[in-house]
Order: structure tokens, then C-alpha cells, then sequence
């Protein structure tokens, strides 16, 4: 079994057939110490030392009482935990806890099931603010199933609606022999790079996004199309789908609208490179870098 990508395989139990039963989950909020996972505007607390994630639901109680969406994550080690939305507070509640801040920004620096609650709860949280109206009938959606589905108010409509994903492949591409192709785009800090990717679209299977997107991207054709591994993305929903490729040919032919510059690197221009504003390797929690890294020790 390869070693997890950042942001999978927490160590969660998920617990989904507790998830419709209200009286559990009352309970489990007034009888034990489950704890709450909050979210403040896209930001999570973050806690230093070994604190276990979150706050203590006994003693915020009140607070949670003010939340807007709540969430049952799961069980951590028995634990029940709860994400829940602060969003609507003025200034961020609980700093006395830690700070709040964005994982996009500091994910890579956690510990990895850390790392994997907290995308988790931001995920859920993230879903609920952007679906508080019907995509059918415009009625508002209320939250059911401990936050795992929200359905249509209108009874009418009662459309149920369930969290989304977007499915984006992401592929490294190489020669067959010590060289893969890297791109950028404008808008990436200075000197990123990373291997292609891109959202599939309705009708396609994964392998077909993947040759297309390769195709538009760097214009140059590719064979042999192997899974590797996903990765969770939830920034703000997506879930990476990795590939590596074989290109047909040398020659590239790249789509300056989307990339900045993309071109062949061989693994020693990879080891030899220094991080500076030249070149930068992608951030160490991707799963970018995790196909590089593979691909850097075959
Ligand atoms: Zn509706």
C-alpha cells in the first residue's frame, strides 16, 4: 500500500449510518465529549502543539448553539466530531484556542490526519454556504442527514441535494525514457511549476479528459494512460485524479492563454534545480508533487 496523498485516508470513521439518527446525535452533543471542528470563513482553527483537533462541545456548547451549518464528520477514535460554521460572527470565536487560517495556505505544515479532518470539515462547510437555495425551484434548501444532504424547503419541489464534487485529472507526462513535461501559469508564484491538469467534462471518461487536456495544453498526443492515485482537493470541491502518460512525440505545441510555459525537463534539470524564483517544485501537498516524486524514483 503506497503511503496516502496530503488530505486522504485521515483516519476517520466516517459513521454514516448514525448520520439520520437524530436522537444519537442530540445525544452525543449533550452526553459526551464530542468535539467541534470550526470553520470561520473558509478558515480553520489551527492549534499548536499536540491538542487534539477542535473544541471541546461541553464547554462551547452555547456557541454551537449559534452555528450555522453543523456537520457529524465522524468518529476519531471514538470521538464524535462536529464541523461547524462560524461564518456569520463579526470576528473569528475561539482564539483562544489558536488562530484561523486558511489550509491553502498552511496545509503542507500539518501533520497529515490533521491536515485531512480539517479539508474535511472545511469541504462540508463550504458545500453548505454555497447551496442554500434549490438548483431546481430557487426555494431555499434546508440541512438534513447531519449536514449530509440539504433538501428543497418547497414541498412541491423537495429536491435533495448532496454534496458535490468536480472531478479534475492531473497527469505527468513523460518521454518513456528521463524527461516530463512541466507547465505554469501567469498567475502562480514566481517559478512553479507543476504537471498539467484540468476539469473533466460531462460525457467524458477520465482517460479521455486526460488526453485532451494534455492535448489543448501542450499540444502533443499521449499513450499508455495509467491511474496512480487521488487526492482530495476541496478548494473549494474537487478531487484530483492522477495518471501518468506517455507523449507520442517531442514536439510540443503550448496554448499561451492557458500557460505561461510549459516544456520537457529531464530528472537531473529536476535535482539540480535550486527553489528560487526560476524554479520551484509544486507545494510539497499536492499530489503534483507526489507524481513528480514517484516518477523521480522509478
Ligand atoms: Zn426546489
Amino acid at each position: 500500500m503506497k503511503t496516502p496523498n496530503f488530505y486522504a485516508s485521515g483516519g476517520i470513521d466516517r459513521a454514516a449510518h448514525l448520520r439520520a439518527d437524530e436522537e444519537w446525535i442530540k445525544q452525543q452533543i449533550e452526553d459526551r465529549i464530542a468535539r467541534i471542528v470550526p470553520i470561520w470563513r473558509s478558515q480553520n482553527l489551527v492549534q499548536a502543539g499536540d491538542t487534539p483537533v477542535g473544541v471541546a462541545v461541553e464547554a462551547n456548547r452555547g456557541l454551537l448553539m449559534g452555528a450555522g451549518a453543523v456537520v457529524f464528520l465522524g468518529l476519531v477514535e471514538d470521538v464524535p466530531h462536529f464541523a461547524a460554521d462560524f461564518s456569520a460572527y463579526d470576528d473569528p470565536p475561539l482564539e483562544e484556542h489558536g488562530q484561523f487560517r486558511d489550509m491553502r495556505g498552511i496545509g503542507q505544515l500539518l501533520p497529515h490526519q490533521e491536515g485531512a479532518l480539517l479539508v474535511y470539515a472545511r469541504a462540508t462547510i463550504q458545500w453548505h454556504l454555497r447551496h442554500q437555495f434549490c438548483g431546481v425551484c430557487g426555494s431555499a434548501t434546508t440541512s438534513q442527514d447531519s449536514g449530509h444532504m440539504r433538501k428543497c424547503t418547497n414541498a412541491d419541489c423537495a429536491a435533495q441535494h448532496f454534496p458535490r464534487l468536480d472531478p479534475a485529472v492531473i497527469m505527468l507526462v513523460h518521454d518513456g525514457g528521463d524527461r516530463l513535461i512541466l507547465g505554469r501559469q501567469k498567475n502562480w508564484p514566481p517559478g512553479q511549476h507543476s504537471v498539467l491538469a484540468g476539469f473533466v467534462e460531462p460525457g467524458e471518461s477520465l482517460e479521455d479528459a486526460v488526453a485532451r487536456e494534455i492535448f489543448e495544453e501542450a499540444g502533443v498526443e499521449i499513450t499508455d494512460i495509467h491511474y496512480h492515485s487521488s487526492q482530495p482537493w476541496p478548494f473549494p470541491s474537487s478531487i484530483m485524479l492522477g495518471f501518468m502518460a506517455q507523449a507520442t512525440s517531442d514536439v510540443l505545441n503550448v496554448d499561451r492563454d492557458e500557460l505561461e510555459d510549459a516544456r520537457w525537463f529531464t530528472r537531473d534539470d529536476l535535482l539540480k534545480s535550486p527553489e528560487n524564483d526560476a524554479f520551484r517544485l509544486p507545494r510539497r501537498d499536492s499530489i503534483s508533487r507526489r507524481l513528480i516524486e514517484d516518477w523521480m524514483n522509478q
